[in-house]
């Protein structure tokens, strides 16, 4: 038996695209159970405040092509305190809130897992974030349509590169992972891709660069990821072989917030709608402390705290591909 008769969902940390199909889902599931949808604004920060909304199954009309979210999202430091969680719990209570949903990375499900420990308060996460670093999932929502964006931009700078000989370094979100950088470089056809995960040097990069001019390219790409471990920033990198190499004329392009907005993909939209009503059935079913996520197209679910632990690996064998697609 449970007793989950209203679940409140929220979108915490960076926003994603896609975040409003899952809110959507999660909505929408509700309905079709019968269970009382209540949405918090400002994740965390809006949890406690009291800052809820009533939602249902028409209130999520014409989102699920939305970039952003609905509900905002925030970053709350007051949520990292005991005072302030006890403060967002006594708002969940008088709302009669018996379970939540946390759409965001692994630092919304950190304080997802914390609450949980201090009020046994039933959680569910979804991952929503573009950067793709949690384990557990083959894809977070937002990740393929950052990729796609990325791409995209990439696409146009190649042409002003090619028709000016020049070298781009272009920088691509991923602090402290590189799934963008690699995937959009391979895709983009990149001649260097540096990621958090790889330090490729410098020596490296230069011999790269040089055998590249050599060979007879007359414009090169390389893809840089911010979290990126070769040298110091993108400018910097930039001067150093704008240095070191004079026959390079080169430029930086920072792609920046821009990769976080936009129209989310049909994959975002159809991974979001999936993994919304995974959420609602398993705490219907009296689950919690898990995340939904997916593998191999089938909906898998994951202990929130191994997510967050966890390391989703880069693959080894589309660096090699990078490595072979750049002779
Ligand atoms: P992104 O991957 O896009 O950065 P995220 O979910 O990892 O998203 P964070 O800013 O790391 O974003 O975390 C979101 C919020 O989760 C924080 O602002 C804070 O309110 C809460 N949070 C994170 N870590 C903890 C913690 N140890 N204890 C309590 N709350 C936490």
């Amino acid at each position: 038996m449970n007793n989950i008769k209203k679940i409140a969902v929220m979108t915490s940390g960076g926003d994603s695209p896609g975040m409003n199909a899952a809110i959507r889902s999660v909505v929408r599931a509700c309905a079709y159970y019968k269970t009382e949808c209540i949405g918090i604004y400002r994740g965390y920060q809006g949890m406690i405040d009291g800052d809820f909304v009533n939602l249902n199954a028409r209130s999520v009309n014409n989102i699920i092509n939305k970039g952003g979210t609905i509900l905002k999202s925030a970053r709350s430091t007051l949520f990292r305190t005991k005072a302030g969680r006890a403060l967002a719990y006594e708002h969940l209570q008088k709302s009669q809130i018996d379970a939540l949903v946390v759409i965001g990375g692994d630092g919304s499900f950190t304080g997802g897992v914390v609450f949980n420990k201090e009020y046994n308060f039933p959680i569910i996460g979804i991952p929503g974030t573009i950067d793709n670093d949690i384990f557990g999932t083959s894809h977070t929502i937002g990740y393929d349509t950052a990729l796609n964006t990325a791409v995209e931009a990439i696409d146009k700078i190649r042409d002003t590169a090619s028709s000016h000989k020049r070298l781009f370094f272009v920088e691509v979100m991923g602090r402290d992972a590189g799934f963008i950088a690699l995937n959009a470089g391979v895709g983009s056809g990149a001649e260097e891709i540096l990621i958090p995960e790889e330090n490729l040097g410098l020596d490296r990069l230069l011999q790269s660069l040089k055998k590249s001019k050599k060979s007879g390219k007359s414009s090169s790409i390389v893809v840089v990821a911010e979290g990126h471990k070769t040298g110091e920033n993108v400018y910097q990198l930039a001067k150093y072989v704008e240095d070191n190499l004079p026959e390079y004329e080169v430029r930086v392009s920072v792609l920046g917030h821009m990769q976080r907005g936009g129209s989310p993909s049909c994959f975002d939209r159809v991974l979001a709608s999936r993994l919304g009503v995974k959420a609602v059935e398993l705490l219907l079913e009296g689950k919690s402390n898990v995340m939904v996520g997916i593998k191999d197209n089938s909906v898998i679910i994951t202990d929130l705290e191994k997510a967050i632990k966890g390391n989703h690996e880069i693959s080894i064998e589309l660096l090699k591909v990078s490595d072979i697609m750049t002779t």
